[in-house]
């Protein structure tokens, strides 16, 4: 599992590549099959490049028992997707080796909340867009890596069974509105100039930090700007699903404008006092900063 091909942004660069250049879809014939006691249990494991996605981020940190930010601090590495520097995730490896860090001689560690390229292999998925199509479009194709014998099991399935078996629609649903912010964001770089580090920094923290941009909705900032029905936002608060779908909604709205969560009509106002109030805090602490400095100059 040395490339993740469901990243959309990422090409495969090797002259030998093993990607089979067939299109697949859903309804389309695979031969493969994955098995405890194959000769090759876990080779596809020590060796790994994989992009996370949103909820990939979501189910290990569960599965860990931690919080958003401490599997991004402890059990990953952050890359750009692109040459403006849209951060994307990638699985931290076991130190000193290119094995993943849940691989286990028994095979996977987080098996039941896997991520979502480790479902797919060996098929890989993707999403394009054509020139000027508004439709983005998915589809699979093969990867035959030397060391992978499923291929030559003795097993015929269709994509659409395949995907079924490996669990990937949830993973795949939970995605897909991400995955156009993407494809979005990277089509209008070049015309609307390089995104501004805050557009980056909200797009991480809507995107991988998900126990705090709970606290960030939960703030006043997000209130004095935002009008969200009560009932609607108990739910955002304990609901980690609807929480990241929403992420999603707000992404779309900072980013593009798509204005699908109402806003306060007296919201610039409020930004405004709010950003003055924080101004004149810090004006009051450089004047007693400055003041300290005078009474006890350094020696
Ligand atoms: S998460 Fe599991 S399946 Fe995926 S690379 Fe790691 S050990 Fe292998
Ligand atoms: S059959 Fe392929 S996917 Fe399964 S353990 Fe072997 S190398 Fe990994």
């Amino acid at each position: 599992m040395s490339q993740d091909f469901n990243d959309p942004s990422i090409q495969d660069p090797r002259p030998s590549s093993p990607v089979v250049p067939v299109k697949l879809g859903l309804d389309d014939k695979i031969q493969f099959r994955c098995r405890k006691g194959i000769a090759c249990f876990n080779k596809c494991c020590e060796n790994i490049n994989i992009m996370l996605t949103p909820y990939d981020i979501l189910r290990l940190k569960n599965r860990l028992g931690i919080t958003s930010a401490e599997f991004l601090e402890k059990n990953a590495t952050v890359f750009e997707m692109d040459a403006h520097g849209l951060p994307g995730i990638r699985m931290k490896t076991k130190a000193g080796s290119a094995a993943c860090q849940f691989l286990t001689p028994e095979g996977c560690g987080v098996y039941e909340d896997r991520p979502t390229a480790c479902r797919y292999y060996a098929l890989g998925a993707t999403t394009m867009r054509a020139k000027d199509s508004p439709l983005a479009e998915d589809f699979y194709f093969m990867v035959k890596e030397e060391h992978c014998l499923g291929h030559f099991e003795p097993r015929t399935l269709s994509v659409r069974e395949y995907r079924q078996e490996q669990g990937v629609e949830i993973y795949d649903e939970m995605t897909r509105e991400w995955r156009q912010i993407i494809l979005k964001k990277r089509s209008s770089g070049p015309t609307v100039g390089a995104p501004s580090q805050k557009s980056m920094d909200l797009f991480y923290l809507a995107s991988y930090d998900l126990d705090n941009f709970r606290v960030f909705i939960a703030s006043p900032f997000f209130h004095d700007v935002y009008d969200i029905e009560p009932a609607y936002f108990q739910k955002l608060l304990s609901d980690e699903v609807e929480l990241l779908k929403f992420a999603s909604r707000y992404l779309k709205q900072v980013l593009f404008g798509e204005k699908s969560i109402p806003e306060k009509p007296d919201a610039v106002e409020k930004r405004m006092k709010r950003r003055e109030e924080i101004m004149a805090k810090q004006r009051e602490q450089m004047r007693k900063d400055m003041e300290k400095e005078i009474d006890s100059p350094s020696e």
